[in-house]
């Protein structure tokens, strides 16, 4: 379930997203009575990611993902047809749910990678209220470069996006463990 904010009365209300790709999709307000159109409704986002509805935030930060995959980027880069869609998040996101996989895997790769994202990529203007099932096997199949959503598990309320791993580039690979804030950043 998703908190939406009406896009005529305001209202808050709860509903679930089964699709973000149909955006067109209406829901009833339960305050005005109306029926909305899902694209016309507004999300809930975390007041640490507000700033990230502004495309030119989300251009200029760095963003990250966590993984065990050892050389992770060059290997979702290099599948050439078969290139996955990709998640990024915010480095709070990214590190708590670092934390928890390490909890119950031990492996010799715990990779935090910082990317940014290249200029000119194309980001749907729309926040999203969740991932789609069925934007996850291909990059191919994004409507876009790169979509924001706001995740319905780890950090709900904080902004994820999905997006072609082609329109990124690394930043830095750090070890997990070494972090604790993004400030330690500048000195891995
Ligand atoms: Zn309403």
């Amino acid at each position: 379930m998703f908190n939406f904010v009406c896009g005529y009365c305001k209202h808050v209300f709860s509903g679930y997203d089964s699709s973000i790709i149909n955006v067109s999709e209406v829901m009833g307000c339960p305050n005005c009575g109306l029926s909305v159109r899902k694209a016309d409704c507004d999300i809930l986002v975390r007041p640490s990611s507000e700033r990230y509805r502004d495309l030119d935030a989300v251009m200029s930060s760095s963003w990250f993902h966590f993984t065990f995959v050892d050389d992770w980027f060059n290997v979702v880069t290099g599948k050439g047809q078969l290139t996955p869609a990709v998640h990024v998040g915010t480095f709070d996101a990214a590190v708590e749910r670092g934390r928890d996989a390490i909890n119950y895997y031990d492996t010799p790769t715990n990779d935090l990678y910082e990317i940014r994202f290249k200029p000119g990529t194309k980001f749907d203007d729309l926040i999203h209220s969740d991932k789609e099932n069925r934007w996850e096997e291909r990059a191919s199949d994004l409507p876009y470069d790169a979509a924001r959503y706001v995740n319905k598990y780890e950090s709900p309320g904080s902004i994820s996006i999905i997006c072609d791993p082609r329109v990124l580039e690394v930043v830095a690979v750090h070890n997990l463990p070494a972090l604790t804030t993004p400030g330690q950043l500048a000195t891995v």
